[in-house]
């Protein structure tokens, strides 16, 4: 395979779209963003195809188009599932681009793309195998090896934000309902979300996970506790995906990652968890921070 002159990566979010275009070494050269068509799958095609014909205008060059998603393409049917952007399921997303934009347009789930970003340039580069966790609004996982997405035959590699709460005490049974029809997933756990409701249920108080983190930083003991739950709970997720995958990096992205315990408190933390008493990984922050989904994205056509 010859490199690509330019790298086009579009990051379609439940409310905006952003779209990057990388040169052949990987370095930045323009980035639009827009607001998502909600509910609107054909004016999502075409917004996604006016940022890649805008970034070809304006470079003068043609790209290669990768496009992250809060979801997967079924490999049975090459249609879209678990989306959570729901006008999106059910729909031949890859197809349909690559047909408006006439060149093969590569699709793939958004925390994986941020997986495949961080193991090329990022804060996992060289790592073999990378598990990207992100923890925002909603909590995923995609895995990386080599630099490559590892998403297998059903497209669900590293959604471990769709298993229970491993280890749940009495409080935690059986978990609140998830969108996904079943109870306890870590999604409800270890979400932003999953956050701002747990400190809503044990104190009565509604807050932002935002300014719970604050609070919990300003050493605030309600927001402490639950800031510790959350630790707690985070350790048990990756202790379970640790035992299955035992990745050499685990990156960090989305809101939550910027809670700085995470690295401090949580490598003390999963030994507690894992099989055999060790966890002898890296935890990294993204260093692309919100802009790995798309940089991923533009990578999922690889170099050489
Ligand atoms: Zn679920």
């Amino acid at each position: 395979m010859t490199y690509p002159e330019m790298r086009i990566g579009i990051d379609l979010g439940g409310t905006k779209i952003e779209a990057l275009a990388l040169d052949r070494t990987g370095a930045e050269l323009l980035r639009y963003r827009v607001d998502t068509p909600r509910g609107d799958y054909a004016g999502t095609i075409a917004a996604i195809a006016a940022l890649v014909h805008r970034l070809e205008a304006e470079t003068g060059s043609t790209g290669t188009v990768g496009a992250g998603i809060p979801g997967s393409a079924s490999r049975r049917t090459g249609l879209i599932k678990n989306a959570n952007s729901t006008w999106l399921n059910g729909m031949p997303l890859a197809e349909d681009l690559s047909k408006t934009l006439g060149r093969e347009v590569r699709v793939a789930n958004d925390a994986n793309c941020l997986a495949v970003s961080e193991a090329t340039d990022g804060a996992a580069a060289g790592a073999r195998v990378v598990f990207g966790v992100i923890l925002g609004t909603g909590c995923g996982g995609g895995v990386a090896v080599n630099a490559e997405i590892h998403a297998g035959p059903n497209g669900v590699g590293g959604e471990w934000g769709h298993n229970p709460l491993p280890w749940p005490t009495a409080d935690e049974c059986p978990g609140p309902l998830c969108y996904c029809g079943k109870r306890g997933c870590m999604e409800m756990w270890t979400s932003g979300t999953g956050v701002a409701r747990d400190f809503l249920e044990v104190t009565g108080r509604a807050m932002t996970t935002r300014q719970i983190v604050a609070e919990a930083e300003a050493g605030v003991p309600e927001a402490v506790l639950t800031m510790d739950r959350f630790l707690d709970r985070l350790a048990r997720g990756l202790a379970n995906v640790i035992d299955i995958l035992d990745p050499d990096v685990l990156v960090f992205g989305g809101g939550l990652s910027l809670y700085g315990r995470i690295y401090k408190d949580l490598p003390a933390r999963l030994p507690e968890y894992v099989f055999g008493g060790e966890a002898d990984m890296t935890l990294v922050q993204a260093k692309y921070g919100d802009s790995s989904g798309v940089r991923g994205a533009a990578w999922l056509w690889p170099a050489g």
